[in-house]
């Protein structure tokens, strides 16, 4: 018999992916699935870095590259950090990575330890728990509900600080929310983190150009904080780049050596013509991909009217990133046929098998009574899938 580690058995699969796993098996099959689980744009990757790429592979860029990413590269990505954040760092604070995700997994393998505690404000993204879990370290939830626009106050945070937190791990714009912190109230926040100076303090900003509310914040731009605070982002989300594996870090030089060492075990590096198209897409600047970001937009509008429309539902006004994260809770508890929704994941469930529609059930991101909606995707589909869980919602008594 195969023996599994307790590592393994304890992790949870990331229901994301599970989602977009099941949604692509039952299309196999013919059914006529809308697909609203998986958070990744629809766009294709913009032709100038395509063409990047290309050169790349032309002019033989195919040897491992440094661990920590092309010097080049580091230096996009130091050139980006101030024009775009007003962060100052230098190349050997950069680590890129094959994906935010790495980056994530790296910096929480190298600085936690079993038992240390990480406080991650929920709904938070699926893979910060498993991550923080297979370190050995205890994710710390703090709740923030619809009510709060899923953004935690510098009360809750401060309350659950113990002589164990060693981090604090959030997004902004967040996923699964699409919320996006205020000036203000990321200051507030700060307020509280400046009085612990063992907190390493981890901003996720992967969806930091899909904003619909004005210029991002980084809160390592704070001078209380800056210190210790790590900044991690990627090409994934704003320059539809999901496939090709960048995202990269930037931190206190000793914890950016600490990550590269860990990547050196793991990975090596990441792909050296993904890096090379990288340059590119830092270098030009955000402005060429507003067209995306504009479409977003419109359709986080026409999702939001037409979320309205569906009775008993409650929707906030998320700002950024391409998620609604709807509380569905007055749909617990009742049924259709001999089927009873239960919780969140029924619920998903339910809409996959009778809506022919994907969702991702609140539970993965640490919030019952919720489900995840993603509109990255076409017009038509978002509206058609609207009506197809307006539809179910209203046949379950
Ligand atoms: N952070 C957040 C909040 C995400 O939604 C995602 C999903 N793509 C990631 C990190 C990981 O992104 P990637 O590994 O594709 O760069
Ligand atoms: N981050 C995306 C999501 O939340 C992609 C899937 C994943 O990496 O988990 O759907």
């Amino acid at each position: 018999m195969v023996h599994f580690s307790r590592r393994l058995l304890q992790m949870a699969e990331s229901e994301t992916l599970a989602m977009a796993r099941l949604s692509r098996e039952l299309k196999a099959q013919g059914k006529d699935i809308i697909n609203l689980s998986l958070g990744e744009p629809d766009f294709d990757t913009p032709d100038y870095i395509k063409q990047a790429a290309k050169d790349a592979i032309d002019q033989n860029y195919s040897h491992y590259t440094p661990v920590a990413g092309y010097d080049e590269l580091l230096d996009a990505i130091c050139l980006k950090l101030k024009r775009d954040n007003g962060l100052d760092f230098k190349r050997s604070q950069i680590m890129v990575s094959t994906g935010a995700k790495q980056c994530i997994a790296n910096l929480v393998m190298a600085c936690i330890d079993e038992g240390d505690e990480v406080i991650v404000p929920a709904p938070y993204w699926v893979s910060y728990r498993e991550i923080i879990k297979m370190a050995g370290g205890k994710p710390v939830e703090v709740l923030a509900g619809i009510d709060q626009d899923f953004k935690v106050s510098p009360e809750q945070v401060e309350k659950a600080i113990t002589s164990k937190t060693k981090m604090f791990m959030f997004s902004s714009p967040c996923n699964p929310t699409g919320s996006v912190y205020s000036y203000e109230e990321l200051e507030s926040i700060v307020n509280v983190l400046a009085k612990y100076p063992d907190i390493t303090v981890v901003s996720d900003e992967i969806y930091e150009l899909i904003n619909f509310v004005g210029k991002h914040v980084s809160i390592g731009s704070f001078d209380q904080i800056s210190d210790r605070t790590v900044t991690i982002n990627g090409l994934s989300k704003a320059f539809a780049m999901t496939g090709w594996r960048l995202g990269y870090l930037a931190a206190p030089e000793p914890i950016a050596k600490a990550c590269i060492k860990m990547q050196g075990q793991f990975t090596s590096a990441t792909c050296s013509i993904a890096q090379r198209a990288a340059i590119t897409a830092l270098t030009n600047g955000p402005e060429k991909v507003s067209n995306m970001i504009a479409a977003f937009k419109k359709r986080n509008e026409l999702t939001h009217q037409l979320l309205l429309e569906i009775p008993n539902i409650i929707v906030n006004n998320p700002q950024g990133a391409f998620y609604f994260f709807p509380d569905i809770s007055y749909y617990i508890g009742k049924s259709f046929g001999n089927t009873k929704i239960q919780n969140s994941d029924d619920l998903s469930m339910y809409l996959i098998h009778e809506a022919n529609v994907s969702t991702v059930p609140g539970s993965a991101f640490g919030a019952e009574n919720y489900i995840r909606l993603s509109y990255a995707t076409s017009e038509d589909a978002i509206v058609k899938a609207v009506e197809r869980i307006k539809v179910a919602l209203l046949n379950l008594k």
